[in-house]
């Protein structure tokens, strides 16, 4: 058995009667927002869509590294932060960005007005640090967009169901740029980031990687399921489970990014694959003892995500997220079984909606890892993805030579067509 496992989206019904055309949702990611200069082009670019005659919803992450140094902050005072007041920290970094948005976007002669995740009306469940949106209440916004004003709201947060501030996890800015997009009934949700696009591998670890022009729901998914952390894995999910058109591109430049939509069958016409993603940020552990069923209901209620899951015999063995390790552990030494966990592995995976009609896809896969001289420890498969663990010190160089010989570097890759 091996299974890609999502998590269930909450239903937001678009606001049916406000909804109208020309609503835009734009979110900008921590690099895009990273400096004063930086903040102040943003507004210049959120009060052009305005002048183009947009409703302009801006989502901004916190600036740079602000994130992180909150968090570092955090553990510096206590081993094990209380994570309702983690909350109440992390959260700041987006409204920091909102507000000195706001201002620069006064200077240019607009009105706009910077907004917390509960003041937008977002509202998610209890779950602190990994918060799941169940409402979005949309009145203000759509108050203030009927004033003229652009609109900020500060991403990655909301307000519980029990009044305190949440956060949505990681990489949480998507999701509330996607939620708006939705629940606005916007025409386009634009997720601006320090890369062109969407590639057909991290461009940081492959420089001959492309641009795609278009990706599938389901490719995207994988692929963010799979490492490519250029969109939050729940944000991909919930726009596909709502309609919600995403156009990834750059902060920097005007030209198109990537698309991703509904399956069109000229997408997959010129190349099968649509990327190779890795991730170096996950544990995998070897448990026996006790029944998938107790296992993964215990790691469900203990809110790790589980990835890969692979049971032969007695043992199980499943990957989680690096980071919820402190989760898991509480969870197997409950329930007393005997474990191990290696940190040491990477993961490489090939993604593409075409290997469903176009065998060959495992074999090659094989075959370029073998010429390395490369044993995958696991493999796992969905209908349009193959994956592979892999030693981590030769990830990189696995990810390299998949994409080669998939030939992902050349114009073909890219999927464009007229
Ligand atoms: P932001 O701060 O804008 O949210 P992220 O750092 O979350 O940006 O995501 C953008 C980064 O994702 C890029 O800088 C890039 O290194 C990385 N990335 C990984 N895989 C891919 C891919 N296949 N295509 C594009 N970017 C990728
Ligand atoms: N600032 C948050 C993070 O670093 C959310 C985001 O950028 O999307 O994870
Ligand atoms: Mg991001």
């Amino acid at each position: 058995m091996a299974t890609t496992q999502f998590e269930a989206v909450p239903a937001v019904a678009a606001d049916a009667a406000a909804s109208r055309l020309g609503t835009v949702v734009m979110k900008f990611g921590g690099t895009s927002v990273g400096d004063p200069e930086k903040l102040k082009a943003v507004a210049g670019r959120l009060a052009a869509a305005r002048e183009a005659g947009n409703r302009v919803v801006g989502v901004l992450s916190a600036m740079g590294h602000t994130t992180d140094e909150l968090l570092d902050l955090a553990h510096q005072v206590s081993a094990t932060p209380e994570p309702r007041e983690l909350d109440m920290l992390i959260s700041v970094g987006e409204r920091i960005s909102c507000a000195l948005a706001a201002m620069a976007i006064h200077d240019l002669g607009h009105e706009a007005i910077s907004l917390t995740g509960s003041q937008a009306g977002i509202v998610t469940d209890t779950s602190h640090t990994k918060a799941k949106i169940v409402e979005v209440r949309a009145r203000r916004i759509h108050e203030a967009l009927d004033k003229d004003r652009i609109v900020l709201v500060a991403g990655f947060q909301g307000v519980s169901t029990e009044q305190d501030v949440t956060t949505l996890g990681r990489g949480g800015s998507d999701m509330t740029a996607v939620v708006l997009a939705a629940a606005l009934g916007a025409d386009r949700c634009e997720i601006f980031t320090d890369v062109e696009g969407v590639f057909t591998a991290d461009p940081r670890v492959v420089p001959g990687a492309r641009k795609l022009h278009a990706v599938t729901y389901d490719e995207m998914l994988e692929m963010a399921a799979s490492g490519a952390k250029v969109l939050q894995l729940r944000s991909v999910e919930f726009a596909r489970n709502h309609g919600v058109t995403l156009h990834v591109r750059s902060t920097f430049a005007a030209a198109d990014g990537t698309w991703i939509t509904e399956e069109d069958e000229r997408m997959l016409e010129k190349a099968m694959i649509s990327g190779v993603t890795h991730t170096s940020e996950e544990t995998l552990y070897r448990v026996e003892g006790v029944a998938g069923s107790q296992l993964f209901d215990e790691l469900a209620g203990a809110g790790v995500n589980v990835d890969t899951i692979l049971q032969t015999g007695p043992e199980i063995v499943f990957s989680a997220p690096a980071e919820d390790r402190k989760d898991v552990e509480p969870v197997l030494e409950r329930l007393g079984v005997q474990w191990s966990a290696r940190e040491d592995l990477g993961k490489v995976s090939v993604v593409g909606a075409g290997m469903r009609s176009h065998p060959g896809v495992a074999a090659k896969t094989f075959a370029t890892l073998s010429g390395l001289g490369i044993e995958p420890e696991i493999v796992s498969t969905s209908p349009i993805k193959i994956a592979c663990h892999v030693p981590g010190d030769r990830l990189e160089e696995a990810v390299a030579a998949l994409h080669a010989a998939f030939e992902l570097d050349r114009p073909e890759a890219e999927r464009a067509h007229a």
